[in-house]
């Protein structure tokens, strides 16, 4: 049941920043009737060995996972049936803590299955997983459309016993009862269908829309001769002179339809015209007229989804989307987004005074256009942020940052790293390093922590946190399995791995997801999970402590001579920081507030490319930029409903992670407070879902966040009257 209770939540999490964490799940009792087939499949068999049992990563047998996987979910819907059917009427106890201990097999098979698709990945797993996927779909809504379960979970949670639960208990019972609600199985008869319906539809019109998008990123390719070349690097050139032949144009350069080619010949080539041709291009992705064209589908998006949430009972979809966030109702983002944007925008004013002024110093005779800013930006940042990164990477020891991390720990949450005893825990490869954390103070136990760091084949790439056990005591405690994983290259034997600031920052940020689940001290599994717009902030405000001065005099030495980064440079990085701002905070809060929009207006009607237009003219958009995401190429929105009114979860999170920073900031002890640290740990930690993030937040800062500590960050004015 867990595992559905986090497919909810976990929906969004997937590209909510750069990294992802996913949160399998903790393991418990099953009852006794599914345990046999347990026995024949070894991803099955309870985990054994010290530290109350591991996973056997070092006997993974890929031939056993689908069986695995296809037992697990079996049991678990046998287990949801027993309780389904229980003669006796609906309790806490009986239903929503059954529900609780439910799915032990597929806790265990969970683990090995994620190490197969994201550390060990394989063609032949891949076949696997695609075999699966379509079961996996059923699985969940099988549980989603069990009536008989749900029934029982209304009626705790309507109950007269609700009333007499301890707090974390009525909001496990909430989520439980919401996790079905949301999803439409208060309905009855007609409607019932039509919401099946609905989902059905809306499912074919998001893959299509994707599929759209994706047509149109392979279907264009600017290719360019050798006379075209001006500005390029050599190792972009080299990249497009690879994508060329790769599509039969040898001897030419290509530059495809995506981002990753777009922006930086952008912001490199002196090509004028083409930098034209490839910026119309790529933000022409779905509105081309043809049969890629996502208009109408976006128009029947629409459309559906506000139908659909009117079925129960809701004004519109984003009402729907932010009941259980943090913000809790779309006129709070909007007004987060509204507060930020009038400096957005003004800052955008003046990058492109800075821009327009080296342009007519060089001669260039032209106005700024879109196809211009990334070219005369990198122009600006060279000319005014210059920052060696090469020099950076000196002090940045992939080693000294890891006793850095385990430093921070140390001080703010009282933790212990030492390396397991050789042999004692088994791992999924010889690169994997595991840390028994221990209390500092009573030494008791809390949990091990797995470091896969360095890149390889059938690795997904960036950085993830994962882990394989979660705490909880409401059943026997259990303590926490977390888990790290990078893609950093090995250095030569004996030499240090340096690593850029940009990695160093999400090193600290993984690490952050990780301290998140080994502290957290929640008595039921489900209340490990996140909540959208919350669950990036504790892992982003982790990677405030990097440039501290106890982390930069200990750990950011210089790989040779021993010494602590400078202070100027120190200073460097940090104003390099705030280059570029006006651009990337309007492209976003544009797409952002656009996904809004969509989601709270009447639409009936409604002519995507019109309502794009006139909103964007509403909001005084400046001419010089795009919407990060325009509507038909906008996936995190159309292309499923993870982030559908829920892109601006980035900034929601980024204010709260600016705002603790400042609590620290102001705090006697600064960054090593011991008063605020433990508040960090208590309220913002430890308690997990247990506690509406809102609530949490006020016990720890005394208010709500402000938004003035996110806007000194980005270098921009404090809006008057905000404190
Ligand atoms: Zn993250």
């Amino acid at each position: 049941m867990r595992k559905f209770l986090s497919l909810i939540a976990g929906l969004a999490l997937a590209s909510l920043a750069a990294c992802s964490q996913t949160t399998p799940e903790a393991t418990s009792q099953a009852p006794a009737t599914v345990q046999a087939p347990a026995s024949t499949n070894l991803l099955l068999a309870e985990w054994t060995g010290p530290y109350s049992g591991t996973p056997a990563f070092d006997k993974m047998d890929i031939s056993l996972a689908k069986d695995a996987m296809e037992i697990g979910m079996a049991a678990n819907l046998v287990e949801l049936d027993e309780i389904a059917n229980n003669p006796e009427p609906a309790t806490f106890e009986n239903t929503i803590l059954a529900m609780e201990k439910t799915g032990e097999l597929l806790n265990r098979a969970y683990p090995y299955w994620g190490i197969w698709s994201s550390n060990l990945s394989t063609p032949e797993f891949r076949a696997i997983q695609q075999e699966m996927a379509p079961k996996m779909a059923d699985f969940y809504s099988k549980i989603r459309q069990n009536d008989k379960l749900f029934a029982r979970v209304k009626a705790v949670y309507e109950g007269e016993e609700f009333k007499t639960l301890a707090s974390d208990q009525q909001r496990l019972a909430w989520l439980t009862y919401d996790g079905f609600a949301s999803q439409g199985a208060t309905l009855q008869g007609e409607a019932k269908d039509r919401y099946a319906a609905i989902n059905q539809r809306l499912a074919e019109l998001h893959t299509q829309f994707s599929n759209n998008v994706l047509a149109d990123e392979e279907g264009y390719v600017t290719y360019l001769d050798d006379t075209q070349l001006g500005g390029l690097s050599d190792s972009l050139k080299a990249v497009a002179a690879a994508a060329a032949e790769e599509r039969e144009h040898p001897g030419e350069w290509a530059i495809t339809n995506t981002r990753s080619s777009m922006d930086p010949f952008l912001t490199y080539s002196d090509e004028r015209d083409l930098r034209e041709t490839v910026w119309r291009t790529y933000y022409s992705r779905g509105n081309n007229g043809d049969q890629y064209d996502n208009n109408a589908l976006i128009a029947e998006i629409l459309k559906l989804r506000d139908e659909r949430v009117g079925l129960l009972g809701y004004d519109n979809y984003a009402q729907w989307q932010l009941q259980n966030r943090m913000a809790k109702t779309p006129e709070r983002a909007m007004d987060l987004m509204e507060a930020v944007w009038p400096a957005a925008i003004a800052r955008v004013a003046e990058e492109v005074a800075d821009m327009q002024a080296i342009a007519d110093a060089e001669g260039a005779d032209i106005t700024i256009e879109p196809w211009d800013y990334r070219y005369y930006a990198e122009k600006v940042r060279k000319a005014k942020y210059d920052l060696d990164s090469d020099l950076v990477k000196q002090y940045l020891q992939l080693d000294k940052l890891r006793d850095a991390m385990f430093f921070v720990a140390g001080e703010l949450f009282n933790f212990k790293f030492t390396p397991v005893p050789e042999g004692s825990v088994p791992v999924f490869h010889p690169d994997v390093m595991v840390w028994e954390v221990t209390d500092r103070t009573t030494g008791d136990h809390i949990g091990l922590w797995y470091l896969d760091p360095f890149a390889r084949t059938g690795k997904r790439s960036g950085a993830w946190a994962t882990s394989y056990r979660s705490h909880e005591t409401f059943n026997g405690k259990k303590t926490v399995l977390s888990s790290n994983n990078s893609n950093f290259s090995k250095g030569a034997p004996g030499e240090p791995v340096l690593i850029s600031w940009d990695d160093a920052e999400t090193y600290f940020h993984e690490f952050g997801h990780a301290l998140h689940s080994l502290s957290s001290k929640v008595a039921y599994p489900s209340l490990n999970g996140g909540v959208r717009d919350y669950t990036e902030f504790q892992s982003q405000l982790l990677e405030r402590w990097l440039t501290t001065d106890k982390v930069i005099d200990q750990f950011l030495v210089h790989y040779q001579t021993g010494e602590p980064m400078p202070a100027e440079l120190v200073q460097k990085i940090k104003k390099a920081a705030t280059f570029n701002e006006g651009f990337k905070t309007t492209e976003y809060l544009a797409s952002a507030l656009m996904d809004m929009k969509f989601h709270t207006v009447d639409p009936t009607g409604i002519d995507p490319q019109k309502f794009e237009a006139e909103t964007l003219a509403a909001l005084h958009m400046p001419k010089e930029i795009p919407m990060r995401h325009r509507t038909t190429q906008f996936g995190h929105i159309f292309s499923g409903e993870g982030y559908s009114a829920g892109y601006y979860g980035y900034m929601w999170s980024e204010v709260l992670t600016a705002d603790a920073a400042e609590a620290f900031a102001e705090a006697p002890g600064g960054f090593y407070d011991k008063d605020v640290a433990r508040k960090l740990v208590d309220y913002l930690f430890s308690v997990r879902n247990a506690v509406d993030p809102a609530d949490a937040y006020l016990l720890f800062r005394g208010n709500e966040a402000s938004i003035a500590p996110l806007m000194r960050d980005r270098g921009f004015p404090v809006p008057e009257g905000v404190k």
